[in-house]
């Protein structure tokens, strides 16, 4: 029967292909890739043979219906993306929404991806956290964003961000974050399962100053550690020492 099976590739060393992503691929009528420049090399160094169609954010709205139809007539479709897994802020989603409506199998194959291999060398606490993505390119919108993820921290969310960033981008990107959140604790994780692979840890401003006179090289990963617990408001204590106290009137009852 047709279905679909999401499919992770290697972030950079080409080592992390697992022998189940193969044999994957191997079973695909038709392999859905963001770039076939990109893909074509990897199947052809495994030997796969299956027609390969581009899948990316222009035209998955557009091409779903088509694919949804090629899986009920029987074909696997297997959807990578340049690297890591499908669908972590790359496209897939959609696609995914509507092989599930259609009432078709939907599987994956997991593998490597940059955010969680990030967040685990970090030193940080690993959960909870929120992986974000990429933050908008432009300074205002970016400032904006990370102003709502503060608002959500004051509301009460406390856990280890991550976020995707363009080498050219990460020392403004830096910047903003140390002026939101204050000189918490970060790490920049670059060139992971590379020959140069490097995490550099410290406080956001530190970082910030670091990458503001050294250009950095390469694909990175940013991971801000939680909110720090906030002191308790006067309102807070009152309650908590009231509640306290009524705890104890009731233990002497
Ligand atoms: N789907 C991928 C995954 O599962 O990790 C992520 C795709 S996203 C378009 C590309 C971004 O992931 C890069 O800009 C960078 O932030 C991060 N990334 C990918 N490979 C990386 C690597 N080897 N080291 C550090 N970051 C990486």
């Amino acid at each position: 029967t047709g279905g679909l099976t999401l499919v992770a590739t290697p972030i950079g060393n080409l080592g992390d292909l697992s022998p189940r992503a193969v044999a994957a691929l191997r079973g695909a009528d038709v392999v859905l890739c963001e770039d076939t420049r990109v893909t074509a090399p990897l199947l052809a160094r495994e030997g796969v043979s299956a027609t390969l169609v581009a899948l990316h954010d222009h035209n998955e709205i557009g091409t779903t219906p088509r694919l949804v139809e090629r899986m009920l007539v029987g074909q696997r479709l297997a959807l990578v993306s340049d690297a890591g897994m499908p669908l972590m802020s790359d496209p897939g989603y959609r696609l995914v929404r509507a092989v599930i409506a259609a009432g078709l199998p939907v599987t994956a194959v997991p593998g490597p991806n940059a955010a969680l291999t990030a967040l685990v060398l970090s030193g940080l606490p690993p959960n909870p956290h929120l992986f974000h993505g990429f933050l908008p390119p432009r300074d205002g919108p970016r400032l904006a964003e990370l102003a709502r993820l503060r608002a959500a921290e004051r509301a009460g969310l406390t856990a280890t961000l991550i976020f995707y960033e363009a080498p050219h981008r990460v020392a403004e990107s830096l910047a903003a974050m140390a002026e939101v959140f204050g000189p918490r604790e970060a790490a920049v994780a670059r060139e992971l399962t590379k020959k140069f692979e490097e995490v550099r840890r410290g406080t956001l401003p530190d970082l910030a100053a670091h990458y503001a006179t050294h250009a950095a090289r390469g694909e990175m990963v940013v991971v801000v550690a939680p909110a720090p617990e906030e002191p308790a408001t006067a309102e807070e204590d009152l309650d908590t020492a009231l509640r306290t106290a009524m705890a104890r009137l009731s233990l002497r009852d």
